[in-house]
């Protein structure tokens, strides 16, 4: 126990240099690929690559919530299921729901309630499945990330896409999404989403200490990548829907070749200067 004490406090995670294990700076995002509309089934989806993390992110509804007894009459219920896969993790991780991935269920879904206009579908719920394929530390960001793509691609009214980023704290330097080392030997993690265009705060989460001053610098380093995720967002939604003149003369049948005019045929009466 005090071996695996010591490596922990030996172990840098910053560099002599400024920089961290894998280059980064203590401002700097993993590098993030989003792609909306990525599951034929789903009435909207998303796919986000964020570092090392894969996230499938599948929308259903507004439907007719079940059971009944869950139903509000005056408002559309938002449910979420975030799921790790056994094998996202390099330890196996035992399928099925446990206390960590109820509480990000939790957390999410009230993320999403406070931006989906709820009071235009009564009774119904809008269901959001978030499914990590690969972990490596911010998965809950990720996901949320992309399930706010995967409603917007399912036409889910909302008042704004939400945006997701974590900041925290290695070696006593407040630094900017976290990856799996960082989070495992750092000494604070704080995972936060916001509507980008209210600037209102939906989740907002601590593992660790952070000092007044340290939480106001990771608030405002992810404040600040969040405009440019927010951005990313708004690129895949528009790739998805965006047409080019090439896609739709790919979609336009094929153009009818053109006719030739048939050879005029002299009249009966048509007989010309020689006529009779
Ligand atoms: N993790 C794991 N096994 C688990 C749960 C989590 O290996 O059962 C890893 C995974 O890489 C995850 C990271 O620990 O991304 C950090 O988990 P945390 O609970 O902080 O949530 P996250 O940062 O993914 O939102």
């Amino acid at each position: 126990m005090e071996d695996i004490e010591h490596i922990e406090k030996e172990m840098k995670l910053i560099n002599s240099d400024g920089r961290r294990l894998d280059g980064r700076s203590f401002d700097e995002l993993r590098p993030i690929r989003i792609e909306a509309g990525v599951l034929r089934r789903a009435d909207g989806s998303a796919y986000i690559e964020w570092g090392g993390n894969k996230v499938l992110a599948a929308v259903y509804g507004p439907r007719e919530a079940h059971p009944r007894h869950l139903q509000d009459p005056a408002r559309a219920l938002v449910q979420c299921r975030y799921n790790m896969a056994p094998f996202s993790v390099s330890d196996r991780k035992r399928p099925g729901p446990d206390r960590r991935s109820v509480e990000i269920s939790k957390v999410i879904s009230e993320a999403f309630s406070s931006v989906v206009f709820k009071e235009q579908f009564p009774r119904t719920s809008v269901d959001i499945f978030i499914e990590v394929l690969q972990a490596d530390a911010g998965t809950r960001c990720a996901g949320l990330t992309a399930a706010s793509v995967a409603l917007a691609d399912a036409g889910v009214p909302m008042r704004d896409l939400v945006t997701s980023c974590a900041s925290g704290k290695i070696d006593d330097v407040v630094c900017l999404d976290l990856n799996k080392d960082e989070d495992n030997f750092g000494d604070a993690d704080c995972p936060m989403a916001i509507v980008p265009r209210t600037g209102d705060v939906v989740l907002l989460q601590m593992d660790g200490h952070l000092t007044y001053d340290e939480f106001q610098k990771a608030m405002g380093l992810s404040i600040d990548a969040t405009k440019r995720i927010y951005e990313m967002q708004r690129d895949a939604l528009r790739r998805r829907y965006s047409v080019t003149l090439e896609d739709i003369l790919k979609e336009a049948p094929p153009a009818a070749a053109p006719v030739e005019p048939e050879p005029e045929q002299p009249r009966e009466d048509d007989f010309g200067p020689e006529g009779i």
